[in-house]
């Protein structure tokens, strides 16, 4: 698999799907999955409730439609949350590698990823991005590209630094 990295939006990345750091309730929030709830539109929040009755745990991943965003999927993931003491950095690493696994499910080939974690939920950024590469490179997938859009220079350069 290939890891590229591109400075933007991640609504606006003409991808499969676009993986979605959310919270266990799956019903919108701030940042990225703000982003994507308004890029989306109201179809997204209608399948997670659809999809997701009860939500989903830490360290999981499901997916739904990507409403009006270019892309044709969501992959909603959610990632500890450090401020209330989720430290477990496996739950991080899983993030990535049960997205992997939903790309396969539903066949996207071409999949764009945020910094997961890394913004509200506080995780420090050198480690959110080398978790990110480390189980990105290490998970046998199909996908045949991973994207990291960074969200700003600084994300950018930290994560091409580390690549
Ligand atoms: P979490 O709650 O998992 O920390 P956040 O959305 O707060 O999720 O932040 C995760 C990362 O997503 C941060 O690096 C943040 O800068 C970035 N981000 C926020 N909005 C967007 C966006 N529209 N596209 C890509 N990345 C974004």
């Amino acid at each position: 698999m290939e890891i590229e990295v591109v400075e933007g939006d991640i609504t606006e990345q003409q991808v499969d799907a676009v993986v979605n750091a959310a919270n266990n309730r799956m019903r919108g929030g701030s940042g990225v999955d703000g982003a994507i709830h308004g890029a989306g539109g109201p179809e997204v929040l209608a399948d997670c409730v659809r999809r997701f009755p009860e939500g989903l745990a830490t360290g999981d991943a499901g997916w739904t439609t990507a409403g009006l965003m270019p892309a044709r999927w969501v992959i909603h993931v959610v990632g500890p949350n450090r401020n209330v003491g989720q430290t477990d950095r496996s739950l991080l690493t899983s993030c990535y590698r049960r997205a992997l696994e939903v790309a396969d499910e539903i066949g996207a080939r071409l999949v764009a990823f945020p910094l997961i974690s890394a913004g509200a939920y506080g995780w420090p950024k050198d480690d959110a991005v080398d978790a990110a590469l480390e189980t990105l490179r290490g998970t046998p997938t199909q996908v045949e590209t991973a994207r990291i859009v960074a969200f700003g220079r600084s994300s950018y350069d930290l994560i091409t630094e580390r690549l």
